[in-house]
């Protein structure tokens, strides 16, 4: 990825810029060739819109890149329209997801957190670093990130795979869950599953990870090894979950997501031929 962050915009800035520009969860873009582009212009002003708040990103492939936060009333051109971020996976290159999952977090971060929590007064923007400071009780409050474990939990070649309520859809997952304060990633795992279906792992291994920016997370992936005990969904949050063998899978999340990635590492590693 050829993206490059910086919170302070450079004195000779690139010809254009990209803009994300959103209203609450909506991006906007430019239709004029029938799929979604990002917004390649000078100023949103050029394109008739007054950004509330805007924020300075860094450069993708040497252009710079701007996230902005727009009027609840705003008003578009016909060239252009706002699109659910969400529904803009698989719609745009990956990259450029990327970078607008980036600029959604920090754009948020920038509208939730005008005033200060402890004491209420008015935030600065610091200069030196991506994070407003109190004048009053110097709290300085970051963007927020919270991690999240998600695990392909094998047995015997087959793996555990879950319906959730929060999926509202009919296809199965890996187990996920937000890590607590104070807690590693390890012991995030080993309660997680346990709260959900009630089974013991072992061999807990690093996979990889992926931002996921609905609306703040970071999802660290790992797989297991099944340890003992027997499946039994909390009827909370996983509805049902199953082992399933490679050749025999359920429906399963997009693409572009870790739990997909995961699958795909165990069919694989597991398939029969
Ligand atoms: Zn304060």
């Amino acid at each position: 990825m050829k993206f490059i962050y910086s919170i302070s915009e450079p004195k000779i800035k690139s010809e254009t810029s990209y803009w994300f520009a959103f209203k609450n969860n909506e991006l906007l873009v430019n239709t004029i060739n029938g799929s979604p582009i990002i917004p390649m212009i000078n100023s949103l002003e050029d394109i008739g819109l007054e950004p509330v708040r805007r924020q300075y990103l860094g450069t993708y492939n040497e252009i710079d890149c701007y996230s902005a936060e727009l009027d609840s009333d705003v008003k578009l051109s016909s060239d252009f329209k706002l699109m659910n971020l969400r529904s803009l996976i698989g719609q745009i290159d990956e990259e450029i997801f990327l970078i607008a999952g980036k600029a959604f977090q920090i754009k948020n971060w920038d509208a939730n957190n005008q005033f200060c929590g402890r004491c209420g007064a008015k935030l600065n923007i610091k200069n030196n670093e991506r994070a407003k400071e109190c004048p009053q009780c110097s709290l300085i409050i970051y963007p927020r990130i919270s991690p999240a474990v998600i695990v392909a939990i094998v047995n015997d070649g087959k793996i555990l795979l879950a319906n959730s309520r929060r999926f509202n859809s009919d296809f199965y997952s890996v187990l996920a869950g937000f890590v607590e304060a104070g807690e590693t990633f390890e012991e995030c795992v080993a309660r997680e599953i346990r709260e959900e279906v009630n089974i013991e792992v072992k061999n807990v291994k690093y996979f990889g990870n992926q931002p996921w920016p609905f609306p703040d997370s970071l999802m660290v992936a790992f797989t297991a090894e099944y340890s003992s005990g027997v499946i039994t969904p909390d009827g909370e949050e996983i509805i049902d979950a199953q082992w399933f063998s490679a050749n025999s899978l359920p429906n399963l999340p997009g693409k572009w997501s870790i739990a997909r990635r995961l699958v795909e590492w165990f069919v694989t590693n597991n398939l029969q031929n």
